[in-house]
């Protein structure tokens, strides 16, 4: 991912780049097809919100973005009958699978937001990965830290769910326990849907940075959203456990 800062460089065909002419007839080309003549254009190495022609910004205009899907889907289409040139149905494919990534990503809300963290050069999957493969080394439990507001209530929980697995050893059967457990996991989902709504309020924030804002600032928004989401996959994560608790 490090690289897709370097090739969105303006040496790149952008939207509305001056120099960018079409392979066919020589006219001035959008990214993606000519204006004029609406030939596919071979891909260029764009990054998912300048494939939609949109700012690196976190609020979307849902509506919008499927309406560009759907028109550009018609524009790009491989199987259209007009692509005799071999190249240009190539070109089509490739930019079809393009469009069809860029658009599954920045439509999902946490999946646009980890695609631009990432664009910005946080490398969440990696941070994962590497705690991951170094938990398996040492033989270890992969250890998550508990987000501070969770420490009690998960502390509670892990007692009753060890409590859980210990009764159902013995073939024993207590209802209360599991409806004491289904409340936690109840106060759980609702903390995981209210994330959504604290992480739109960072895309406030981030939205709102100018584009010459400080590494600084740019970072304190950032680690709020990292944090987020690093909470989220905690919470995603205790739900599965409860889950598997109880119908184990
Ligand atoms: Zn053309």
């Amino acid at each position: 991912m490090t690289n897709v800062e370097s090739n969105t460089s303006s040496s790149l065909t952008m939207p509305g780049d001056a120099t960018a002419t079409c392979w066919s007839c020589g006219t001035m080309r959008a990214v993606h097809f000519c204006s004029a003549c609406g030939k596919v254009q071979p891909p260029v190495p764009v990054d998912y919100f300048t494939f939609f022609a949109l700012p690196r910004k976190l609020h979307v205009d849902a509506a919008l973005l499927e309406r560009e899907f759907y028109e550009l889907s018609l524009k790009l289409h491989p199987d259209l009958c007009a692509r005799a040139d071999k190249r240009e149905q190539e070109w089509s494919l490739e930019q079809s699978s393009l469009l069809n990534d860029a658009y599954r990503t920045l439509k999902d809300p946490i999946k646009r937001t980890e695609y631009l963290l990432r664009l910005e050069g946080v490398e969440l999957e990696e941070q994962s990965k590497t705690a991951t493969e170094k938990a398996r080394a040492t033989g270890e439990i992969k250890k998550q830290v508990v987000p501070p507001d969770l420490l009690e209530e998960v502390f509670e929980l892990n007692m009753q769910l060890e409590e859980l697995r210990m009764q159902k050893k013995l073939g024993e059967d207590d209802p209360a326990l599991v409806e004491e457990i289904g409340k936690h996991k109840l106060e759980l989902e609702k903390k995981y849907e209210a994330l959504l709504e604290e992480l739109k309020t960072y895309w406030a924030e981030w939205d709102q940075l100018p584009d010459d804002a400080a590494e600084e600032n740019r970072r304190k928004v950032r680690d709020k959203m990292v944090d987020l989401l690093n909470r989220r996959s905690y919470i995603r994560n205790l739900v599965r456990d409860v889950n598997e608790a109880v119908e184990n």
